[in-house]
């Protein structure tokens, strides 16, 4: 278990320097880590997927609380570090791998098979928490829940509801698979370096039987995104360029909404339901 000061010689006595291209900063409050654990619920009958393991803080609670704890870094450098902080545990691997670039779904065939209970649990980097978390929604559904650390703005995206300024395309993406809600808010001196913005932990929980149901699911998030391409301007605008403005017309009148309603107006459902209209 490591505090500043202990992070700090670690990194001297590897002779190594934090990097802010990968979105370095290291949690190095004992209660902030705990209370992220205890906010997953973990047992030994579950694996836990830690992304951007760095000196282990997390990682260290994570082993003594999960079955199993499958941990990614893309440093290299950091890799003996997570080594040596680790070494009282037998229950994880360590992969230096870009997390981007793995087949977690093969992945999770490969090492976490004999686990029903598959979570994520990370302080991610926050320069690519949208494609990460986007990426593992895409391609699994082993993943029952993710309690994940980020930029605090990008946690209220997440977790936005309509008629907010928050509800955007990312709160689709999410919460058409997940229940989201902000679990609590975390200040930029528990880290080491100190980030410029505030962050949160958010947890999503995966729907067990799909509350929503597309067809063509990657049409119709690039749908929403179109849906909202300009906030000042109607959903109509916004689509006009792709689409035939009689029928969004017609699909709007269908479905009881003004013409001029602004995208970040309209729930899921009625999302659905435009799209379907108009791509029918
Ligand atoms: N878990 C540690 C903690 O809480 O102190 C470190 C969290 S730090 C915010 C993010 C970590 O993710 C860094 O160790 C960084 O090297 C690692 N990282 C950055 N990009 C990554 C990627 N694409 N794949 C895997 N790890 C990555």
């Amino acid at each position: 278990m490591q505090n500043k000061r202990e992070i700090l010689m670690d990194l001297k006595k590897y002779n190594i320097n934090i990097k802010k291209k990968y979105g370095q900063n290291f949690l190095i409050d004992q209660n902030i880590l705990s209370k992220i654990v205890d906010t997953a619920e973990l047992d030994s009958t579950i694996a836990v997927i830690e992304i951007g393991g760095g000196v282990g803080s997390l990682t260290d609670k994570l082993c003594q609380k999960a079955g199993y704890v499958l941990c990614y870094e893309i440093d290299s450098e950091l890799i003996p570090i997570l080594r040596q902080n680790l070494k009282e545990y037998s229950n994880y691997e360590i992969i230096n791998q870009d997390i981007l670039k793995v087949d977690i779904q093969q992945e999770i065939k490969d090492k976490l098979s004999s686990f029903s209970k598959i979570y994520v649990v990370a302080n991610l980097p926050y320069y690519i928490t949208t494609p990460i978390l986007l990426n593992l929604l895409e391609k699994t559904d082993r993943i029952q829940r993710y309690i994940l650390m980020m930029q605090e703005e990008v946690a209220e995206r997440i977790c936005g509801i309509p008629k907010t300024k928050e509800y955007n395309a990312l709160s689709i993406a999410v919460q058409y698979r997940c229940k989201a809600t902000k679990e609590f808010k975390v200040g930029r001196n528990v880290f080491l370096p100190e980030p410029n913005v505030d962050s949160a932990v958010v947890k999503l929980e995966l729907y067990r039987e799909k509350k929503y149901m597309v067809e063509d699911e990657t049409s119709f998030f690039g749908f929403v995104r179109q849906c909202f391409s300009q906030r000042r301007k109607t959903l109509v605008n916004n689509l006009c360029k792709e689409y035939d403005k009689t029928i969004i017309s017609e699909a709007l009148i269908q479905n009881g909404l003004s013409l001029d309603i602004r995208s970040e107006e309209l729930s899921i459902e009625e999302f659905i339901k435009i799209f379907e209209y108009i791509t029918k």
